[in-house]
């Protein structure tokens, strides 16, 4: 590879992002120097919160620079290497997303283990960052209980969808919402006892209500707005809400009112907790492990949403705002 494309950011979307926010560049790919290792993208994470990195504000990662090429999740494949813990061949995820190809340093790679029939790119979902928010923050924030009630919203997504199994394989009922009826019937499929479609069921705090007549035990919010609201107005005392995300709120040109009825997260001793999946990093070989094992005896599965191609990648990352996704959404660079 003497060049290689990746994709730059812009400008900074105010509101909804478009494509128009970024740009496709060709730029020079020399062959790795003194320990480093070249890898060839084989697939790219598209991700929810890199719409936070496109504001110009602290938070827990650095903001995106305009002119600069982004960077996200990625695996692929080793084709040369002038470090030895690394061959051609070897298959490693990074944090060097949205190229197809890059030089780096063996420290800012993972090698990746082969699991029998999983595509490398479980590894930018189910078996990656997704799965790890989806398992950590269930298990170590939501405790669900057998028996217990899991609502979980944006439920047919990478993390939604594995929130809704992982609580299944607990031994709860769960209910999810998603945003059309083919999600719905996917939700079903794999086990979910209540698939709501929240843009046409009316409703949403009576369609949980049928749902959950006698209310939700843990809530799993990747969506917040109306979804938080309906599980503080339906939540059992001593619920547990895991605050995972928001994504209803990353667009949004003004402040957003919060839930009207928060003040019942004192009279319900509601837990209420936000994590960021980094703080369960230690918690991964232990993820992978029961992950892995829920996989190989087919009780987990997934879905991914593939678009083609590195000049694809500004399309499927818009795509997540308005729901072209189910399960992961990814890029396919080779
Ligand atoms: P998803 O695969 O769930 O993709 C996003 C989905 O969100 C879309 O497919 C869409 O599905 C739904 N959505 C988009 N806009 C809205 C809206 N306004 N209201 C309701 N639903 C909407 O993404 P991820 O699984 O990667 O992420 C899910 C959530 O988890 C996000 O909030 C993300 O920021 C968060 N997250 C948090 C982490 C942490 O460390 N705390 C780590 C990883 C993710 P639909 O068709 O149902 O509308």
């Amino acid at each position: 590879m003497a060049t290689t494309r990746e994709i730059h950011l812009k400008s900074r979307p105010v509101g909804v992002p478009d494509a128009a926010h970024f740009e496709l560049a060709t730029v020079d790919l020399p062959a790795p120097g003194p320990g480093e290792v070249q890898v060839k993208n084989l697939f790219m994470s598209v991700d929810p919160y890199m719409r936070g990195r496109m504001y110009d504000r602290p938070s827990y990662v650095p903001p995106f620079q305009v002119g600069k090429v982004l960077e996200g999740g990625a695996v692929g494949e080793v084709v040369a290497s002038n470090d030895s813990g690394f061959k051609p061949g070897d298959i490693v995820s990074s944090m060097l997303g949205w190229r197809e190809g890059f030089n780096a340093p063996a420290s800012a790679l993972t090698k990746l283990p082969a699991i029998e029939g999983v595509s490398p790119s479980a590894y930018l979902g189910i078996l990656g960052m997704p799965g790890l928010t989806a398992w950590s923050g269930l298990t170590q924030i939501g405790e669900p209980r057998e028996g217990e009630t899991v609502f979980v919203s944006g439920g047919a997504g990478a993390v939604g969808s594995a929130v809704a199994q992982i609580a299944k394989l607990k031994g709860c009922k769960v209910i999810a919402t998603a945003g059309t009826d083919a999600k719905c019937a996917w939700l079903r499929s794999v086990g979910v006892d209540h698939a709501i479609n929240y843009k046409t069921c009316g409703s949403l705090l009576a369609a949980v209500r049928d749902a959950a007549p006698k209310g939700i035990d843990v809530y799993f919010d990747n969506v917040g707005g109306e979804h938080l609201e309906v599980a503080i107005e339906l939540a059992r005392p001593f619920a547990r809400l895991v605050e995972c995300g928001m994504i209803a709120n990353y667009n949004a040109t003004e402040p957003t009112p919060g839930p009207s009825n928060i003040i019942m997260i004192v009279g319900k001793s509601i837990k209420m907790q936000g994590f960021i999946v980094t703080q369960f990093a230690s918690l991964q070989p232990q993820f992978l492990a029961e992950m892995s094992g829920w996989i190989q005896q087919g009780r987990i599965r997934w879905e991914e949403t593939v678009f083609d191609g590195i000049g694809k990648a500004p399309d499927a990352f818009v795509g997540l705002f308005s729901g072209s996704n189910t399960g992961k959404m990814l890029v396919k660079l080779a």
